[in-house]
């Protein structure tokens, strides 16, 4: 009787234990399903849009910015793309969508996208500064997707509200930071002797830049502003600081890609979003190879005007053939710095450590 009189006793503080210790377990598993599901990672799709801009960034914390939209036309070509690296990416909606500058390679594509993937907010520098029958059916053509979603508009200083990573704003309709971000401000002596070029009265030179930052983990992502905009913002002070990873300016183009950003910004890593003969200009490709900590190009596209020795190690080029079939290269940042690179055309990665400090 004793020992049943104590087992009695005892059952219910065993079940309290027992229930306590499911409690904790299931705890654990949501937890662990709830880190599984926002993975720690930051990734970039470079979309090829043969020449134009579509970049989408996903956080860890699950929102997504896409950058520019591609072209029009081509059956739906670039709306096709970026829809299929959305789903990749296992979003259903894209939170931002940067406009960087009212060109068509970079708008155009916008409306054909709107057909497939909803955006929540647009983000832009302003109205369009260009004037003239094209500019004007481009921004009628903005002006029917922004009823769509809702809008803002950024200047340089502002970030843009993407949860999970933090995207300060560098350039805007023509002006530029005027603080620089932490730790950048050194003086720039790649700036000496470098001249300034004509004007650029185009929406080239108001593109929206920014800087991303997740973690020790830096992009550059300055749209296709150009050559005295760029020296503005690097010269005679560095108002970025140095980067892991920079998207070439302007495709790679040189009315763009002045010496003093390109060296100042010391990247590791390049990624030209070119096409088969749009962007990749030699002088600016063997610019990129020279600059200090380079340790690798990419390319969306072989540049076919320029020497084989001048383009990216194939392996690093997403598209040997002009007529191809848009593969990606996609990038997966830690919030260590270390990253990586996936060409879609070959299935390889390579990996990049984190930067000493
Ligand atoms: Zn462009």
């Amino acid at each position: 009787m004793a020992g049943a009189k104590f087992r009695s006793a005892r059952v219910p503080q065993y079940d309290t234990i027992s229930a306590m210790r499911s409690m904790l377990a299931l705890w654990a598993f949501l937890l662990a399903a709830s880190l599984w599901s926002a993975a720690p990672y930051l990734e970039i799709y470079f979309i090829d849009v043969e020449g134009g801009q579509a970049t989408l960034i996903v956080t860890p914390a699950g929102e997504s910015m896409l950058v520019d939209a591609g072209w029009p036309g081509f059956q739906g070509r670039d709306a096709a793309r970026i829809q299929a690296a959305a789903r990749l990416a296992g979003i259903k909606r894209i939170d931002y969508l940067l406009m960087t500058h009212y060109h068509l390679d970079h708008v155009g594509g916008i409306e054909p996208l709107l057909e497939h993937l909803s955006v929540v907010c647009f983000v832009d520098h302003g109205e369009n500064t260009e004037t003239g029958k094209s500019a004007e059916a481009l921004s009628e053509s903005y002006r029917r997707a922004l009823a769509r979603g809702k809008r803002l508009t950024v200047k340089p200083g502002d970030r843009i509200p993407l949860r999970g990573a933090e995207v300060l704003v560098l350039a805007a309709r023509g002006n530029l930071i005027a603080a620089p971000p932490h730790g950048a401000g050194a003086p720039n002596p790649s700036c000496e002797g470098v001249p300034a070029k004509a004007d650029d009265p185009t929406e080239n030179a108001r593109s929206v830049g920014f800087l991303l930052t997740y973690g020790r983990f830096r992009f550059l992502d300055l749209a296709d502003l150009t050559w005295n905009k760029e020296l503005e913002l690097v010269c005679p002070i560095n108002r970025i600081g140095t980067v892991d990873v920079f998207l070439v300016n302007h495709h790679g183009m040189n009315l763009s890609n002045s010496p003093p950003l390109v060296h100042g910004i010391a990247a590791r890593v390049a990624i030209l979003n070119n096409g088969a003969k749009k962007g990749g200009s030699p002088d600016v490709l063997r610019l990129i190879r020279r600059s200090p900590g380079l340790e690798d190009l990419w390319q969306l596209h072989l540049a076919l005007a320029a020497d084989p020795q001048d383009n990216a190690s194939p392996e690093r080029i997403a598209n040997l053939e002009a007529e191809c079939q848009g593969h990606w290269l996609k990038l997966t940042a830690e919030s260590s710095g270390a990253f990586r690179i996936t060409n879609s055309r070959t299935g390889e990665t390579k990996a990049y450590p984190p930067r000493s400090p």
